[in-house]
């Protein structure tokens, strides 16, 4: 059976990861979370100081700055430069300055350069935010996934809360927002639905009935790549 690669993008916690976490594990495909790698970079530029306007610094910071992922107990666990930086990366303090960084025209040159790269055996779902438009436009499949807002901001918050941190509702609810507006309107590789991508609004659909719908659309455009 020839593979497929499966682009998947929309807005801040939609459910992105999860799916395509999901839809990995379903095909046997690889998994990759794109914003795990520019929370990274993020991680890096915070612990050494480095500003966003220091474009020379964060050049700089490029070369020495190494990304992988590896599968551990409690699922696919992000490394900086050999240390497991899995939950440092999700906390507030990253999420507020992600977005700014990820709109650095050098910094997404690295991180798509790598993200290609992963993706030349095909087998790969990827979610983020320009995989369908950027990353991969000849991609079999891209599909955009959205949500009602508030229903976002709320699943956020409850997924913080039960990782210990305290938040509160409005600040992850402002953060998603200033987030989605600065993706969407960076001149870089603005977040946008790709012409060809199936949309999946997922505001009233648990996480079954959302693999469900994309396990359908993947399978046939699987046996496409047969016929
Ligand atoms: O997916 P996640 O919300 O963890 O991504 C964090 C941030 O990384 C996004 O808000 C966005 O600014 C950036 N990102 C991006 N391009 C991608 C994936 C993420 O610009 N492909």
């Amino acid at each position: 059976m020839k593979k497929i690669i499966i682009a998947i993008d929309g807005f801040s916690s939609c459910g992105k990861s999860t799916l395509a976490k999901a839809l990995a594990k379903a095909l046997n495909y690889g998994f990759v979370d794109s914003g795990a790698m520019y929370r990274a970079v993020t991680l890096f530029l915070i612990e050494n100081r480095i500003s966003v306007q220091n474009i020379a610094a964060i050049e700089q910071a490029l070369n020495e700055i190494q990304i992988r992922f590896q599968a551990g107990s409690t699922g696919n666990r992000t490394y900086l430069n050999g240390v497991d930086v899995e939950d440092k990366i999700r906390s507030m303090q990253v999420s507020e300055l992600v977005s700014p960084v990820a709109a650095i025209p050098i910094v997404r040159r690295a991180m798509v350069r790598q993200q290609q790269e992963m993706g030349t055996e095909k087998g790969i779902v990827m979610d983020g935010r320009d995989i369908g438009t950027v990353v991969f436009p000849d991609a079999e499949l891209k599909i955009f996934v959205t949500a009602d807002p508030e229903v976002r901001a709320h699943r956020r918050f409850l997924e913080l809360q039960q990782k210990g941190q305290e938040v509160a509702l409005e600040e992850v609810r402002n953060n998603l927002s200033e987030r989605d507006h600065i993706d969407s309107t960076r001149a870089d590789s603005p977040l946008k639905q790709a012409e060809d991508a199936l949309v999946l609004d997922n505001t009233d659909l648990n996480q079954e009935e959302q693999l469900q719908v994309a396990l359908d659309w993947a399978q046939e455009r699987i046996q496409a790549q047969v016929l």
